[in-house]
């Protein structure tokens, strides 16, 4: 039995285990995936306090590096179940392991336009990822689609890779921060296409346009090789949701103490109810996470 399993290797469940690891805790870590969560995909963070400048593969790895040499257990294996009481079993497709606390750090992913085809032309046109797949559309028309943080910064990025970035927006007001609009509309191969939204898209083998409705009804053709897709993302809380309460977009209910409704079962991340959701944040509620569990364990 360990006395914490966190479950995901991102910038939150790492730096849970990072904490929970100097309280001499034992600590088991389970990955589905890779580690590191999303900020993989971030050529360079700037805005981690102290390192100027980092990519956040590199972030990952030091962080992943961090954790292990501290001496906590990494497993790639995804969790599919919690069952809660004094002692909690955490399930995998093929294992079952016992803790006294569980840290819930699983992040979020992409959420899909829902549009026909659209699973099937991924990696075919549509991706859901500039920084991985820009560089494939160097010299040719690409379309982003969203108006937060994520699509201003790829259609930021892909400026410069592409011959022409169309932001097709489904308003004209942005989420994303006014600094980063302010420098997407001085970039003269970008066209905003905003009240729209993405209705058909058009391929052979591979996309080759998308049709686009705009508030008005009227329907325009938009030659390009590439969709970003990015309309925000989904909390991966589906499989917890018996042992942790969530809102009504499946976010865990927790406070900045990280608890859930379920003694002994905290959250750390993205996948937790919060105003902010950064680089900075995640770790942060790793750190909270585990000193929370740390802390339980001592009552128990
Ligand atoms: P987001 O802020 O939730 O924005 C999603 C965007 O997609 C919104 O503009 C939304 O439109 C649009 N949208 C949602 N569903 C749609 C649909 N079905 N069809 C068309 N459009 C749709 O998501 P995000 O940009 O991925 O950012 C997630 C979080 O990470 C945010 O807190 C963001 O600030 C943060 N982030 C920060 C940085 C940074 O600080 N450097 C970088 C990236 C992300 P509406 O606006 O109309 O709802």
């Amino acid at each position: 039995m360990y006395d914490i399993i966190i479950i995901g290797a991102g910038p939150a469940g790492l730096s849970a285990a990072i904490y929970a690891r100097r309280a001499a805790k034992s600590v088991l870590v389970l990955e589905g995936n890779a580690y590191g969560g999303q900020i993989i995909n971030t050529p360079d963070v700037e805005n981690y306090p102290v390192v100027a400048h980092i990519s956040g593969f590199e972030f990952a790895t030091n962080l992943y590096n961090q954790a292990s040499s501290l001496g906590a257990e990494v497993k790639f294996e995804k969790a599919t179940e919690i069952s809660n009481g004094d002692v909690k079993t955490v399930k995998t497709a093929s294992n079952e392991y016992e803790a006294k606390a569980v840290i819930i750090a699983t992040g979020s992913r992409n959420r899909k336009l829902g549009l026909d085809k659209e699973e099937q032309l991924t990696g075919k046109g549509v991706s859901y990822c500039a920084t991985c797949d820009g560089n494939f559309y160097r010299n040719k028309p690409v379309a982003v689609v969203g108006g937060g943080n994520t699509a201003i910064e790829d259609a930021l990025y892909l400026a410069d890779i592409a011959s022409k970035v169309y932001l097709i927006h489904r308003r004209d007001a942005f989420r994303a921060e006014q600094a980063s609009v302010d420098s997407l509309k001085k970039k003269e191969n970008v066209e905003l296409v905003l009240n729209s939204v993405v209705t058909k898209l058009l391929y052979d083998v591979k996309l080759n346009a998308v049709e686009v409705s705009d508030k008005e009804g009227n329907v325009r053709l938009i030659n390009t090789d590439a969709l970003f897709v990015a309309v925000g993302r989904i909390p991966e809380n589906e499989e917890f949701k018996a042992v942790a309460k969530t809102d009504s977009e499946g976010y865990i209910i927790a406070g900045e103490d990280c608890k859930t409704n379920s003694e002994g079962i905290f959250v750390a991340g993205d996948n937790r109810t919060k105003q902010v959701r950064q680089l900075v944040t995640a770790a942060s509620d790793g750190a909270v996470a585990a000193t929370a569990a740390i802390n339980y364990l001592n009552t128990i």
